[in-house]
Parts: C-alpha cells; sequence; structure tokens
C-alpha cells in the first residue's frame, strides 16, 4: 500500500472554486481521490482541472456558509473520508473601528460553519472508525495581524477548535489537523502583491525567498489526508517558507 494515496477515498473541500480551495481539490484528485468541489458559486474550472489530472469523475456541491449550518446534512446522505475546511473571508478595518457587521460575517463563515461542518462530519465518521479532517488556519492562528480583528480571531478559533477536536476524536479513528499557510498567490493577497513596498516588506521577511503558491497548501494537504499522517493528531502545520520560524 502506497501511504501517500488517496484511492478509494471520497474527499469534500469547502471554496473549492478558487485559489488555495482549487489547489486542494486538484492535488486530491491527483492522489487518487473522488473530490467533491464544493462553493458557494460553480466549480467547474475546478472540476475541468481534476480531470487533468485524474480519470475519476469529479463532483460539485453547492455549499454557502452565509448559514453557517450549510453542511448539517452532507456527510449523513453518503460516506465522505476526508474533510477539508478551506472557505473563509477576511475583513479589513481599524480594531477602533471596527464594526459588528463584518466581525459576525466573518466568525459565521472562518469559525462557526466550520466547527458545525465539523461536527456534522464527526457524528457520520465517528462510527465508522475513520477520517480526515484539514482545517484551513493562518499565520493569524499565531500572530496578531493589524486591521484584520474578527480574522484574527476566528483563525486563532479554528486552530483552538482544531487541538480540541482532535482531543476528543483521535481515540475513535479521527485524525483534525490544520494547515496554516503563509502568504499564497491567490485573489486574497492580490492587492498586497500589487502594492510593490509591502510585497518587497513580505517578501524579504520569508526565508525561502518566495511567495507561497496554492499546490504547496494542496500537497500538504494530501499528505494530512493520507494514511501516511495517521499518527498526527492536532497539528497546526506552518507552511509558509520559514516565516514563523524568522
Ligand atoms: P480566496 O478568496 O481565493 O478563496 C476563498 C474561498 O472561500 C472561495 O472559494 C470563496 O468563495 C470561499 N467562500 C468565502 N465565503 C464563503 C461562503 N459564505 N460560503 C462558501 N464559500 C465561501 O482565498 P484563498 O484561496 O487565499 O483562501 C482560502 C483559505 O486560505 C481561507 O480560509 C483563507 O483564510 C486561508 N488563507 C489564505 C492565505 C493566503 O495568503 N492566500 C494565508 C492564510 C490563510 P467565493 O469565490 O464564492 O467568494
Amino acid at each position: 500500500m502506497n501511504p501517500f494515496s488517496l484511492d478509494g477515498q471520497v474527499a469534500l473541500v469547502t471554496g473549492a472554486n478558487t485559489g488555495i480551495g482549487q489547489a486542494i481539490a486538484v492535488a486530491l484528485a491527483q492522489a487518487g481521490a473522488e473530490v467533491i468541489a464544493a462553493g458557494r458559486r460553480d466549480c467547474d474550472q475546478t472540476l475541468a482541472l481534476m480531470g487533468q489530472v485524474s480519470e475519476r469523475a469529479g463532483r460539485q456541491m453547492r455549499l454557502d456558509f452565509s448559514d453557517p449550518m450549510a453542511a448539517r446534512d452532507v456527510f449523513a446522505a453518503e460516506r465522505i473520508d476526508i474533510l477539508v475546511n478551506n472557505a473563509g473571508i477576511i475583513r479589513r478595518a481599524d480594531a477602533v473601528d471596527f464594526s459588528e457587521a463584518d466581525w459576525d460575517e466573518v466568525m459565521d463563515t472562518n469559525l462557526k460553519a466550520l466547527f458545525f461542518t465539523c461536527q456534522a462530519f464527526a457524528k457520520a465518521a465517528l462510527p465508522r472508525g475513520r477520517g480526515k479532517i484539514v482545517n484551513i488556519a493562518s499565520l493569524l492562528s499565531f500572530q496578531g495581524g493589524i486591521r484584520v480583528p474578527s480574522y484574527t480571531a476566528s483563525k486563532h478559533g479554528v486552530a483552538g477548535l482544531t487541538k480540541l477536536m482532535a482531543n476528543e476524536w483521535a481515540a475513535a479513528g479521527l485524525n483534525v489537523n490544520a494547515i496554516a499557510p503563509g502568504y499564497i498567490e491567490t485573489n486574497n493577497t492580490e492587492a498586497l502583491r500589487a502594492d510593490p513596498a509591502r510585497s518587497r516588506a513580505i517578501l524579504d521577511r520569508i526565508p525561502a525567498g518566495r511567495w507561497g503558491r496554492p499546490e504547496d497548501i494542496g500537497q500538504t494537504a494530501v499528505f494530512l489526508s493520507a494514511p501516511a499522517s495517521d499518527y498526527i493528531n492536532g497539528a497546526v502545520l506552518n507552511v509558509d517558507g520559514g516565516w514563523l520560524a524568522r
């Protein structure tokens, strides 16, 4: 058996229409999984990319986490072995001016929806005695950041909940882990990369000397979904080119 293979596994990736979620879906498909690309809009492009690396047909599913309970019934309906909680948003304003609406929207999407999606997955997976959850955290699961109070709170929450769920479910055969991406080239960071001074300051701090690519996160998600990582529980793995080591 290849411990890095996902043959025979069914994976669901949230926010799979673009960016990191799309790269994760493609990487899981390449590793042999049957992937359900979930998004609040269509994931046609992701399905096409998955089709280039795998003969296994991918599927898509509409999931909009403006309702944090959106995935409530998904895991009871069919066997899903791997859950990747990637969907996330960011809102920027000084802490002193930050609005309640921006607080609630970010916390609902990044933290409340993630928790209740994990809970729904666990209700189905615990009786089977096997399952992998990979949550997408952030550098701001460890650092404070600036002008992103709800994002920082939500991503600290993702790290904490990942450990709690690992504590509660590891003995029953579920692995719950998180990936904390550094600065990755996606829509999310487009404005940052377009600002030469800020972009240079970020690059100068990354020991690896380059921004991360969505594929860097995709391959880590394969590892945390595969049998190779069966003894990893409650880890929040930095994939940041060394940013946090600095
Ligand atoms: P993108 O903005 O490109 O992707 C975010 C994804 O989340 C999109 O698919 C988006 O869908 C989806 N999403 C947002 N809100 C909802 C919702 N209510 N319901 C369903 N899906 C939703 O950003 P990234 O790919 O960069 O981000 C992916 C994850 O990685 C996020 O959790 C982010 O916090 C995290 N991250 C990113 C870093 C980076 O440097 N890029 C660094 C650290 C963490 P839609 O396209 O419809 O908006």
